[in-house]
């Protein structure tokens, strides 16, 4: 597994011990598993930025290795959701404000080149698979306390949009700037709640509907205005360290 070397390249390999040492015959389940299940946690706001993540705990909530679980942390570290301080351990991070800004200006480049290829090669299935996902928005905004859930159906919509338009690149960059806006909305929610919406989700399918490019890239960049503007970047919250072990039986 990749370690992390502050070594020249030209230097000796650094010292593997077998503790170090992924088992593929090892059972119980898969690092990727691992990996999204935790990363599910994270966005769904169950594991509060600042966390510090045991590999011990985790180990035991899942059955495995030390081992598995640091892969499955590098794993996620790449997705930016957590970050190992030497010496320390790993924590889910705590986004800065102007990384959240940055995060939001990201989302505007990027959701704007993935709506005007949405719209030039929408097909009819796509907009029925899209109207499907905003049925399931609705569905899980009936239930009470379904916050999280709603919050991630809410971002994926975004995600559906990038995969409809074809483009994997920018659907694997934007589904790490989603993932990034949720733990951002985490930590800097301000009282009045307002997030994605179903309804805007709507509004703005119906547009790109009628092929109005222009139109459509405008209502996206309004939406995603909307929502950076719900949050209150003026103010830093106080970091949360809760036990993993709690944090996942939430
Ligand atoms: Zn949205």
């Amino acid at each position: 597994m990749p370690r992390k070397r502050s070594t020249p390249v030209s230097a000796p390999a650094p010292q593997v011990g077998p503790e170090d040492v992924l088992d593929t015959t090892e059972r119980g389940p898969t690092v990727e598993s691992i990996a999204q299940d935790v990363a599910a946690a994270i966005v769904e706001k169950r594991i509060p930025p600042g966390t510090w993540l045991r590999e011990e705990a985790l180990g035991r909530v899942y059955g495995v290795s030390r081992t598995k679980v640091r892969a499955a942390l590098l794993m996620l570290a790449k997705d930016k959701l957590v970050e190992t301080i030497p010496d320390k351990g790993t924590y889910v991070c705590q986004p800065s404000v102007e990384e959240a800004r940055e995060v939001f200006s990201a989302r505007r480049l990027i959701e704007a080149e993935i709506v005007r290829r949405f719209v030039a090669r929408a097909r009819p299935a796509d907009f029925e698979q899209l109207r499907q996902h905003i049925r399931m928005e609705r569905s899980a905004l009936k239930g009470p306390a379904l916050g999280a859930v709603r919050e991630k159906l809410l971002g994926d919509f975004h995600v559906a949009l990038a995969e409809a338009a074809g483009h994997r690149i920018l659907t694997e960059i934007l589904t790490e700037l989603v993932a990034r806006s949720s733990l951002i909305a985490m930590l800097y929610q301000s009282s009045n709640d307002a997030h994605c919406s179903t309804d805007e989700h709507e509004q703005f399918l119906r547009i790109c509907e009628s092929g109005n490019v222009s139109l459509a890239v405008a209502n996206m960049m309004d939406h995603l205005q909307r929502l950076e503007a719900s949050l209150d970047l003026g103010q830093v919250r106080a970091s949360r360290q809760l036990d993993l072990v709690n944090a996942l039986m939430m």
